[in-house]
């Protein structure tokens, strides 16, 4: 598993409770299954392969292609995890035990715990990531009334000009364009538009990715509203039939904010994501503000004690919020809702490297011979990377800076997706083909962030290097 432990320095009764059971909460229980008791919870009885989700509002058999039930999954997995259909309602850090809700009947259930892995993400609004919807039928008697909706209507606003929202916008446009003409031989398009709070279109992206998703959208006739703000005056005026909401997401920690334990309710930002220090673990200390936060727990401890022994700093702001911090050794937190020093862009790529992370800080607690507990901490950066598919027909992929373009960054994303699905379905080789692309895709990553590919065509440095060519041409 890539750590330094062995199987056989790991205790086997120890009782690894990860709750959310998406890319996060599945890359880590991979890592753990065989070395500890793993319980999965979620409070979805499915699993969605989110990433290319936005297909299924345009193509009606899409979403059988990308859920799996998670008794399917586990069935598949041979039990290596047992799975537990239901919200998390409460933690209890102090008796190591959380409290979850029955999705079906309602009632409450105690589980303890020796270590609890919070990967619950975020929710987006209509219609990509319901936090409400639990069950598979209802996720897909949802989508059929939006997919309705979009078929009816003559023109769709896509609200959010973000990831979500442009890739919906490729998804419409590709529909669009396999409209046939009618009896009088005319193509009734539907008017698309996009409306956003930037400047360009993915406000957080390489300016290469915005020019690309940009022109793609002129190209196709999509009307682009930047810096607007969308309500009902907009809409009177533009008249849209049906709107498409992708504004942001939000952070599935209501059990944390409304925890009535301070210390747990303090570990949660303003958004709603968990604080972590750099051994991924929950602490009230916000990882952007405070580099303390950074310090395990015995050394966090050590540096109380001493300061505490210290009389002249006693009364500094650095004592008094070195004394108020909280780490909790055994809750760590990865995946989307976790808040981490780095800041990183929240994706898929990222969140394996923090489950490796993770797995391997909690095989180094539990290990009995390792008095020294060297954690394992974040790197000092993450590689981007992220994949947009603008519809089966163009796409980009995102490199850090550099940005490759056109109709095979969609295929790839596609069969990312069905490696994924048939990996969690239960299909060793496709296991062992993921490890291949990841390998493929970590070489990639090697040779854009060499510094003799940084002038080439798609990296989005070139653009800058452009006057320096032109000086040395004129010397
Ligand atoms: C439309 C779309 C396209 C995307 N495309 C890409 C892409 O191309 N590449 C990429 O890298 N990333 C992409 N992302 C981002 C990527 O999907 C996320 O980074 C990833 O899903 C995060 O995984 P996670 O496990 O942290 O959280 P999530 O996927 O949000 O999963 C959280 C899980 O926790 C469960 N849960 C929530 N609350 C509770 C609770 N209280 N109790 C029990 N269970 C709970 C939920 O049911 C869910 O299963 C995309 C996201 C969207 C929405």
């Amino acid at each position: 598993m890539g750590g330094t432990c062995s199987k056989t320095q790991v205790a086997y009764d120890k009782k690894v409770i990860i709750v959310g059971c998406s890319f996060a909460g599945l890359t880590l229980a991979e890592q753990l299954w065989d070395y500890f008791d793993v319980t999965l919870i979620d409070k979805n009885d499915y699993f969605e392969y989110i990433c290319t989700t936005t297909r299924s509002l345009v193509k009606d058999e899409h979403l059988d292609s990308i859920t799996v039930s998670y008794v399917t999954m586990m069935r598949a997995h041979s039990k290596r995890a047992e799975f537990q259909q239901g919200t998390l309602m409460e933690i209890y850090p102090e008796r190591n035990q959380i409290l979850l809700q029955n999705v079906q009947t309602g009632e409450f259930d105690y589980r303890n715990y020796d270590f609890l892995v919070i990967c619950t993400g975020s929710s987006y609004q209509q219609p990509t990531k319901f936090l409400e919807v639990q069950s598979l039928e209802e996720r897909k008697s949802r989508l059929a009334l939006e997919q309705e909706a979009i078929k009816r209507a003559n023109s769709i606003l896509v609200v959010g000009a973000g990831p979500v929202g442009v890739e919906i916008i490729g998804e419409l446009v590709h529909a669009n364009n396999q409209i046939q003409p009618d009896l009088n031989g005319i193509i009734q398009k539907k008017r698309l538009g996009i409306v956003g709070h930037g400047e360009k279109v993915l406000p957080n992206f390489v300016p290469k990715a915005q020019e690309y998703a940009q022109q793609f959208m002129t190209k196709n006739g999509v009307e682009i509203y930047m810096n607007t703000h969308f309500d009902e005056n907009f809409n009177q005026t533009h008249k849209f039939e049906h709107v498409i909401y992708c504004q942001g997401s939000s952070y599935n920690t209501q059990f944390m904010q409304n925890s009535p334990m301070r210390q747990l309710s303090e570990c949660v930002n303003s958004k709603g994501r968990i604080f972590v220090n750099d051994y991924l673990q929950v602490t009230n200390i916000n990882p952007l503000q405070r580099p303390e936060s950074n310090l395990s727990l015995i050394a966090l401890s050590q540096k109380k004690t001493t300061m505490q022994h210290t009389e002249d700093l006693d009364k500094s702001q650095e004592v008094q919020e070195l004394l108020r911090q909280v780490v909790f050794e055994n809750i760590f937190c990865i995946g989307d809702v976790a808040q981490t020093s780095l800041n990183e862009e929240k994706t898929v790529y990222p969140l394996k490297q923090c489950a490796n992370i993770c797995a391997q800080n909690i095989i180094t607690l539990t290990d009995c011979n390792d008095s020294k507990k060297q954690l394992k901490a974040l790197p000092p950066r993450f590689d981007g990377v992220y994949q947009i598919s603008l519809g089966p027909e163009d796409g980009f992929m995102i490199i850090n800076n550099f940005v490759i373009t056109g109709k095979r960054q969609s295929i790839t994303k596609e069969s990312y997706q069905n490696l994924y699905m048939q990996k969690y379905r239960g299909d060793e080789k496709a296991k062992k083909q993921i490890d291949i692309e990841m390998k493929k895709l970590e070489y990639l990553l090697w040779v854009c962030n060499s510094s003799c590919f940084q002038c080439c065509p798609c990296a989005n440095t070139r653009e800058g290097r452009r006057p320096n060519d032109e000086k040395q041409k004129m010397n």
